[in-house]
Order: C-alpha cells, then structure tokens, then sequence
C-alpha cells in the first residue's frame, strides 16, 4: 500500500513537473515571437548603429562580473541565430562574443553586459569557428545584441524586483553608461 501511495505521488510530481515545462516552453515561444516581431525594427533602427560603433571600441578594462546575468541566460531563445544555428534554447547561453569583441586573446576577457543568449552552436560560431570571417561574426553579434537590449528591457520591467529583473537592468545600466563614456 505504501508503495503505491508512493507511485502515485511520483506519478504526480512528474505531471506537475510536466506542466511546469510546457508552460515554460509556452513562455519561451511567446518571447521568441516579440522579439522576432522586433528584429526589423532593431534592424533598421538606432540601436544597431549604435551596437555596431561599441563593436568596434569593445571595452578594455575593468572586466565587470555579473552571475544573475549569466544565470537568465538559462533555457532563453538563441538572439544570435547565425548561419549554424541548432535553435535548442536548452543549450543557450550568455555568449561573450570572444570572436568579435576584442577582448580574449589580448590579455583581459570582456564584461558580461556585453553578451548574448546564444545557442552552443552560435556560441561556437562567434568564438573559435574558422569559417565565417571577422566581419560575419561581428554582423551575427551586433544583430543579436540588439535584441539583447530589447529583451533585458523587457525583463527589467516585466518583474522589477525578481533577481532577473536587477540583472537585466545592471546590464543595460553598464551598456548606457559604456555608450556615454564612448560618446556613441
Ligand atoms: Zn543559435
């Protein structure tokens, strides 16, 4: 009798984790959707401008740490969609851009405000993959970072006080606070 009563608990708990996932993934379509609504606006409109100028005097120094930020990372749409994509949100994570961003390889690595959620693929690819040159990765990551600051206002507003809320907020706040300092 004990036993089954234990099954069936299990049973249940795997329901609810279930449920917990569809309506996660529910969540993650939604938000993939926007942010697909927004990628022609984000496309032709300042912030790609702008993103593109901070690519080319990507920061020195101090290299500013942010683990909530790499955490929110976790489970979101891939923003950078370049050409080898695998679109699995389950590997995303927050891409330095090492590739494109001058930062590793000379010395200091870049902030993590200045970052992307990025499938492992797309991580790959504006990282060490050797066949796409400078310009192409820099094309994928500025695009993507575009949407980024799209999608951390989003959750900066949309639950102000949840430690994403301040991470994604931290963020832009050290992105406008860059654009200032590099009169972009
Ligand atoms: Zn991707």
């Amino acid at each position: 009798m004990k036993v089954n009563i234990e099954k069936f608990n299990a049973k249940r708990e795997a329901a609810r984790i279930r449920e917990k996932m569809v309506r996660a993934n529910e969540r993650n379509a939604r938000q993939a959707l926007l942010l697909t609504r927004r990628l022609d606006e984000a496309r032709r409109g300042v912030i790609s401008r702008a993103v593109d100028q901070v690519v080319r005097a990507a920061p020195k120094s101090p290299r500013l740490q942010n683990r909530a930020l790499l955490d929110l990372a976790r489970g979101k749409p891939c923003l950078l969609a370049s050409p080898i994509c695998n679109r699995d949100s389950m590997t995303t994570v927050a891409c330095h851009g090492a590739g494109v961003a001058r930062g590793k390889g000379l010395g200091y690595k870049v902030s993590d405000f200045w970052t992307v959620w990025g499938c492992s693929s797309c991580n790959h690819y504006t990282d060490a993959y050797k066949h796409a040159t400078a310009e192409q990765k820099a094309d994928v990551f500025t695009r993507g970072y575009a949407l980024q600051i799209l999608a951390w206002r989003q959750i900066a507003t949309e639950k102000p006080t949840s430690r994403d809320a301040k991470a994604a907020r931290w963020a832009l706040e050290r992105w406008e606070e860059h654009q200032r300092n590099s009169h972009v």
